[in-house]
């Protein structure tokens, strides 16, 4: 997503030999190779009533060295938190070339340590966000003070995963839901908390500016003069309880809502979830000039300031001429927002990069991080600074050199070189690398069917 994976050195496929499951049923764990998808781990639990909670929507194609790495989140982790939580253990190849595991509980073996100085630093200087992916977790080591805690979410930058033991957990038996429409973003300041405190599993929004491209697309018949939908999900041991929680939900917020559609089970949900499912499909329908590029697409703030954020995005896109589609993970202040530009209009990608910085002001001045479940990649690696300032930057280069002395595990993230440029290797605009027509078409249709899951290089062979 943010160009981590995409640098100019050499490229290391987990696709052959990391694919198994070791499952330890007893344990309600699973020991996975690097390349297990989390579709793969569901499908392995499910018999057994067991899963991965967190639930990365790239599912279908997300590693399990992958979410280790960007220390990956999905609708779930209002309720779980992040993958961080479920990882029991790894195995890593360090960039020396030594193969060891790393476990829970384990400490640090002295590697890595923080001064007692330091660890005030680190807890002035961290976002108090609910989810983080920007740097080396530094709150979460210092909290820990296990090694596992600097590995999580450092996207391959300190070792290659080679393996992941997951700790899974029951499947609770009911759902019910509840789709709640508001006619101003000022609602979201009290609601999104309120719902937070009945203990959702997801709640879910989708903002005006992706309703309409729904609503264009004819994909629904929501109606006009809605603000932003909110798609909320309650599991609970019983349907009595379950359905309980969703009348809680309504009756708490009636004084604030638009509309109200509930569900109550898990096929209800599915049906009433069939307006996200539906954005996809109607932002690849957009007409070939108009390109949707995941630029600040990773933006995480205070709960309560997440109407300001949306705000701010809509009038920074509408200044910039930039228009946006937002949508995500608001329980946890995070949403996702598509820049898409139409790329054929003179000087689209200065307003891209001024949305970029806009983006990045908003968020310091709310106290957000640039990445909630992304990471930071090639793409906010420069920012890091301004967020955490120079003294923990200066930690950050610490563990690095302490890790890679020779800076050859994924160079140029997280610790960005000396001539960062944010935009630099878009994949389209002036300076946009050539590449082979019939395989630029390939990813073309790549990126208009959301198929992310197709094996790049089979895109160069000749029969695909
Ligand atoms: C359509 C779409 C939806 C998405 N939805 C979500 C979502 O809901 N939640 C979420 O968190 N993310 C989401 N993502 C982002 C991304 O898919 C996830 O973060 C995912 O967990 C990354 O895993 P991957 O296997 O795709 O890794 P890649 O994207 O290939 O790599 C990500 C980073 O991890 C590093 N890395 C990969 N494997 C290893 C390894 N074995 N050892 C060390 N480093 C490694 C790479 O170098 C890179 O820096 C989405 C992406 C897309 C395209």
């Amino acid at each position: 997503m943010a160009g981590g994976n995409v640098g100019h050195g050499v490229v290391v496929d987990l696709s052959q030999g990391f694919r198994w499951i070791a499952p330890d049923w007893s344990r309600r764990a699973l020991w996975a190779g690097a390349s297990a998808t989390w579709a793969e781990l569901t499908e392995a639990g499910r018999p057994f009533g067991l899963r991965l909670p967190t639930d990365p929507s790239s599912g279908a194609f997300a590693t399990s060295g992958g979410m280790v790495a960007t220390n990956a989140a999905g609708p779930r982790s209002v309720r779980c938190g992040s993958v961080r939580n479920w990882v029991e253990g790894i195995e890593i190849i360090s960039a020396d070339g030594e193969a060891r595991r790393i476990e829970r509980g384990a400490g640090s073996g002295e590697r890595f340590l923080l001064s007692p100085d330091q660890r005030r630093l680190v807890e002035a200087r961290f976002p108090k966000t609910r989810k983080n992916s920007a740097g080396y977790a530094l709150d979460r080591f210092a909290a820990s003070g296990d090694e596992l805690d600097l590995l999580i979410g450092s996207e391959g930058t300190l070792a290659i995963v080679t393996a992941v033991e997951w700790r899974l957990e029951p499947i609770p038996a009911d759902a019910a839901g509840v789709a709640l429409g508001f006619d101003g973003l000022e609602r979201l300041a009290d609601a999104v908390p309120y719902l937070v405190a009945l203990n959702p599993s997801a709640v879910e929004l989708l903002d005006r500016t992706l309703l309409d491209f729904v609503r264009d697309a004819g994909a629904t018949t929501l109606p006009d003069g809605l603000e932003c939908l909110l798609l909320v999900e309650f599991e609970r041991e019983t349907a009595v309880a379950a359905r309980g929680v969703v009348g809680d939900a309504v009756r708490g917020l009636r004084d604030q809502t638009a509309l109200v559609a509930t569900a109550v089970d898990r096929s209800g949900l599915e049906a009433l979830w069939a307006v996200r499912r539906l954005a996809s499909p109607a932002l690849a329908r957009l007409p070939e000039t108009r390109r949707s590029l995941q630029v600040i697409e990773d933006g995480c703030v205070p709960l309560e300031r997440l109407g300001e954020y949306i705000a701010g995005i809509r009038a920074a896109s509408g200044r910039r001429g930039v228009p946006v589609a937002i949508f995500g993970h608001a329980g946890d202040g995070h949403v996702h927002v598509n820049a898409l530009p139409d790329v054929t209009t003179p000087g689209w990608c200065e307003a891209l990069g001024g949305l970029y910085g806009d983006a990045a002001e908003l968020l310091l001045a709310l106290g957000g991080t640039p990445s909630g479940e992304h990471g930071v990649g090639r793409l906010r690696a420069g920012l890091l600074e301004r967020f955490y300032g120079s003294d923990v930057m200066t930690l950050f280069r610490d563990l690095k050199q302490t890790y890679d002395p020779r800076v050859i595990m994924n160079p140029g993230v997280i610790i960005p070189p000396p001539d960062w440029t944010p935009l630099a290797d878009l994949k389209v605009g002036r300076e946009v690398m050539q590449i082979p027509e019939d395989i630029a078409h390939r990813l073309r249709e790549v990126e208009r069917t959301a198929g992310w899951a197709t094996p790049k290089l089979e895109l160069a062979s000749p029969n695909p």
